[in-house]
């Protein structure tokens, strides 16, 4: 990927750079960033924060993301979510410019996604479907359990498994005895933002099990998974911190190199 960043950086006189979208003072805003940073240490890549104060409304969001999308000097564009209020998902969506949506949250690349066509995906969904190709975990006709139905990781993921012709349930807040479903997991992903959510009764003795989640219990960083019990029942687990978010990082920078190679492709 350095060699294809590197000849993006010649073309454009700047390296691939992302902009991060943050509303208000938020911490969890500069923290993500850091570790944007890190992970795009060494590789030819850069970030940097754009921020809009607390309060701000859609008419500023499509305001900056507007400029954002005019500026040669930026080539991907990620707006760090959730977002305060007024401010709504479908705001992002609206406005993202499609040439520099990072996070496949355009409807063109969300639809092309659905349709099995070539899209932008997700970084964090996709970031999951890698670590289970990377770990030999079969998908084809097992059963694969999603717990959320976000935009932005239980909806895409749903749709990257359905891809590898897994048969898939996706449960959520209103689904009933959650654990009657995950039980049936050959490969269960968590994206539910609950900590602790999932324990070992819930789960297929030798599933494979991809948490997602990050919360901050008692000042640590937890997933929606309880690894401890988990663990002993799961035949494969992946640990928070130090699963899905380094590689979300990681396809996160390749989706960035690819959106920057497209626009040089239609300069
Ligand atoms: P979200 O709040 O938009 O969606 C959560 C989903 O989980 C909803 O669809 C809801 O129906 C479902 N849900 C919530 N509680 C539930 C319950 N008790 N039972 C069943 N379903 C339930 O959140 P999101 O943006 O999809 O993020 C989910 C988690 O993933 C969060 O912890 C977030 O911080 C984390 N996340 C991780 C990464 C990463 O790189 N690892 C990236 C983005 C988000």
């Amino acid at each position: 990927m350095e060699r294809r960043a590197a000849g993006i950086e010649i073309a454009l006189g700047g390296p691939p750079t992302l902009a991060v979208v943050s509303v208000g003072e938020d911490p969890a805003s500069a923290a993500y960033l850091r570790q944007i940073e890190r992970g795009f240490a060494g590789h030819r890549l850069a970030a940097r924060i754009e921020g809009l104060p607390a309060g701000a409304g859609e008419p500023e969001l499509s305001n900056l993301l507007g400029r954002l999308g005019a500026d040669r000097s930026i080539q991907g564009i990620l707006v760090q979510l959730p977002l305060p209020e007024p401010l709504t998902f479908e705001a992002v969506t609206r406005h993202v410019p499609f040439e520099k949506d990072v996070e496949g949250l355009h409807p063109l690349n969300a639809g092309a996604l659905a349709q099995n066509r070539p899209a932008v995906v997700p970084s964090t969904p996709l970031a999951g479907l890698e670590i289970l190709r990377a770990a030999g975990i079969a998908l084809a006709g097992k059963t694969a359990v999603v717990v959320g139905r976000s935009t932005i990781v239980g909806r895409p993921l749903a749709q990257l498994l359905l891809q590898e012709h897994a048969t898939v349930v996706i449960c959520h807040t209103r689904t009933p005895d959650l654990g009657s479903f995950c039980r049936l997991a050959d490969v269960l992903a968590v994206a539910a933002g609950r900590a602790a959510l999932i324990t070992g009764s819930q789960v297929k003795p030798g599933a494979t099990v991809v948490d997602f989640g990050i919360s901050v219990v008692d000042g640590r960083l937890v997933g929606d998974v309880d690894f401890e019990s988990v663990s002993a029942v799961a035949g494969a687990i992946t640990p928070v911190p130090g699963g899905t978010g380094p590689v979300t990082t990681a396809v996160l920078a390749r989706n960035l190199v690819g959106v920057a190679e497209c626009q040089l492709r239609t300069f």
